[in-house]
């Protein structure tokens, strides 16, 4: 796949941003807010990995360019990054590349769409809430640091930000990430 000039720019961009003190901690402050709402609200979680498969449960999980971009270094810097192959394989299974044994393995990295979705019916009015909140509050970081603002299908978000990680020597794309 080819990307334009623009495309590549800023993908870059968001990767600088990714690696900003300053912006990551902006973005773990939206993280905790989001994690306060969540242990106020007290949803069930029964770990089941149901909310990462995404094809059996029919969930479109999006992310936005930064938080992909942030996912990978996180994941890569503790040894759980995910190549080309690897992604391939989640799409075939119809799940996420760091879904193994039904666990997250990029809990530090995973975006605000993970950290808000809850399948207990009783979280049915908050996640969508809460998943707007913490949307506009990353909208609001790209504002401020004249960031180009998009956001997308998690694994295609993941797939367009590798390429350029890949051509720009940003990150060595390892195999596949253990559970371990
Ligand atoms: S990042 Fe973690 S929580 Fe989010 S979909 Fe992937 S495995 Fe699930």
């Amino acid at each position: 796949m080819k990307y334009s000039i623009e495309a590549t720019t800023k993908v870059r961009r968001w990767f600088d941003a990714a690696r900003d003190p300053e912006i990551d901690a902006e973005v773990a402050a939206i993280h905790e807010e989001v994690a306060e709402a969540v242990r106020a609200a007290a949803p069930l979680c029964l770990a089941s990995g149901q909310c990462c498969r995404f094809r059996e449960n029919r969930i479109r999980l999006e992310a936005t360019g930064i938080e992909a971009c942030r996912c990978l270094l996180l994941t890569a810097a503790s040894g759980r990054g995910i190549g080309h192959a690897d992604l391939d394989q989640a799409i075939e299974a119809g799940t996420c590349p760091w879904n193994i044994d039904r666990l997250c393995v990029a809990r530090e990295g995973r975006p605000s769409g993970c950290r808000v979705y809850y399948c207990d019916p009783r979280a049915k009015e908050l996640v969508p809430k809460l998943q707007r909140h913490a949307m506009d509050r990353l909208q609001a970081i790209h504002v401020r640091h004249q960031l180009i603002w998009a956001f997308g299908e998690w694994r295609e978000m993941l797939r367009g930000v590798m390429l350029v990680a890949e051509a720009d020597g940003i990150l060595d794309l390892p195999g596949a990430p253990s559970s371990g």
